[in-house]
């Protein structure tokens, strides 16, 4: 494989796109021994068309703001790869979207998807709207204008999008309100909807939980466990939510959360109310946690600071990508941090993944530990096509046995000659061998 081949055409048909950049040249990096000892892909130019999406939607957004002013934002939706399924990946309202967080978003949902053992194909979209400070007539009028352009490019068989960062099960109700409108149908073309029309138990919970289980098995691979141990947690929004509640059921102890504009430090364990309390100030569209610490005086506020320089046993970035630098890398491994666990796309940079590859902390990208929460929709499309709803046990455990899969996966693929688990190769080769076997078997289309 010519690594620096194919990123020097990539970064020329897509210049500046950092990000979607970092992930292709991430994955090529894991695959490439398993990629030559098979020379039929490269006789089908499969890595020329697994790392190009299969087509890119854009489109305009108008909506009356509540002063009755015009607002424009941009909308997407990028159909990645459908191989293995409909393209399936979440919705993500924020000023920073653009095409290559998206094209990042959509690559990995791919060999994401593929991890999850569940048929579907990988896709992303979403808009640059910012739902902060908007009130909740506003974002309804955003999020009916957004399915007026996106309904025409979805189906249940064809692409089904879900929430990320901004979009939660208030926006979903919105864009499947306005989709079954012009649709005259009620079917599982979003996933993420509310429990009483057609949702999934389990399902907002599921991204965190899964993340929780996938530690859980990391732990456990090595003859420890959660109880006892001190997580540092990023972000404060679903999938922090979610993590903070399984960790505590498990008996560990949630130090910290954070927003863009600092973490919360509370030492005596974010557990019970302060985890509610998370809901409410994620409903709130504040930008700050710093209102956890008047709510909770024990707790502290750094401002500007990231939760990487706390003492913990396991990390855990939740929030966004590229949030945990070589900085932070250096200050947990000096703490005796031994797990980290990526809740979040893409939080870690390169440099920091190879600081604790090379400590041999035990590390595993995001694809792999929040694959939970795609699982999980996938789970919900299966009720839906059965027109029946699991109780909430049953989708735990189905949830519990993907991720116990994915971590026997990764293992398989990823286990080195000294015993260490380089979980990054073990998700790539895995997530990519699936898929790119179905494109070979699907021919070149
Ligand atoms: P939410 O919008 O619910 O929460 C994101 C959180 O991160 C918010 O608390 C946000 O604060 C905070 N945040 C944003 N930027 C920063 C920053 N620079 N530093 C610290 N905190 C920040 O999103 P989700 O919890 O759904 O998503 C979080 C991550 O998990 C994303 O990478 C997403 O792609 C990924 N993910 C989500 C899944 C899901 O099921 N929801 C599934 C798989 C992955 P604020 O709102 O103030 O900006």
């Amino acid at each position: 494989m010519d690594i620096e081949r194919i990123m020097n055409d990539l970064e020329k048909k897509h210049p500046g796109e950092m990000e979607y950049h970092q992930a292709v040249r991430e994955v090529l990096e894991s695959i490439e021994e398993v990629y030559d000892e098979n020379p039929q892909f490269e006789s089908a130019g499969i890595l020329d068309r697994v790392i190009e999406p299969d087509r890119i939607f854009t489109f305009k957004v108008p909506w009356a703001d509540d002063n009755g002013n015009v607002q424009v934002n941009l909308g997407y939706r990028v159909q990645f790869n459908n191989a293995i399924g409909p393209y399936k990946g979440g919705l993500r309202f924020h000023p920073s979207v653009n095409l290559s967080i998206l094209k990042f978003l959509g690559f990995e949902q791919v060999f994401k998807n593929s991890l999850t053992t569940l048929p579907m194909g990988g896709g992303k979209g979403g808009s640059d709207f910012n739902p902060k400070g908007k009130s909740n007539a506003e974002i309804m009028r955003f999020c009916q204008s957004f399915m007026l352009e996106l309904w025409q490019f979805i189906g249940p068989d064809t692409d089904v999008p879900a929430g990320d960062i901004g979009v939660g099960g208030r926006e979903i109700g919105f864009l499947y309100g306005m989709y079954k409108k012009l649709k005259r149908e009620h079917t599982g073309v979003l996933t993420g909807k509310g429990i009483n029309w057609g949702g999934s138990l389990i399902r907002p919970e599921a991204t965190g939980f899964g993340a929780v289980y996938f530690v859980k098995e990391m732990l456990t691979s090595k003859g420890e466990s959660i109880d006892g141990k001190t997580f540092a947690l990023s972000g404060f929004g679903n999938v922090a939510w979610g993590a903070a509640t399984k960790i505590n059921q498990l008996g560990g102890k949630v130090l910290t959360i954070s927003g863009p504009d600092g973490y919360i430090y509370d030492p005596d364990g974010i557990s019970g109310e302060k985890i509610e309390y998370m809901l409410e100030l994620r409903a709130s569209n504040e930008d700050i946690v710093k209102p956890y610490s008047y709510e909770f005086p024990g707790a502290k506020f750094f401002q500007g600071k990231r939760p990487w320089e706390v003492k913990c046993d396991i990390a855990l970035p939740c929030a966004t990508e590229n949030e945990l630098g070589k900085e932070d890398a250096q200050n947990l491994i000096n703490n005796g941090c031994t797990c980290v666990a990526e809740g979040a796309n893409m939080p870690s940079t390169p440099e920091a993944i190879e600081m604790f590859q090379e400590a041999k902390v035990l590390f595993a990208p995001g694809k792999a530990v929040n694959a939970g929460g795609v699982a999980t929709s996938g789970l919900e499309m299966s009720q839906n096509a059965m027109k029946l709803g699991w109780p909430s046990e049953e989708v735990d455990e189905r949830l519990h046995h993907i991720m116990i899969s994915i971590h026997e996966t990764c293992m398989e693929h990823g286990r080195e000659d000294d015993g260490y688990v380089n979980y990054v190769k073990g998700a790539n080769i895995a997530g990519f061998l699936k898929v790119a076997n179905a494109m070979l078997d699907q021919g070149v289309i």
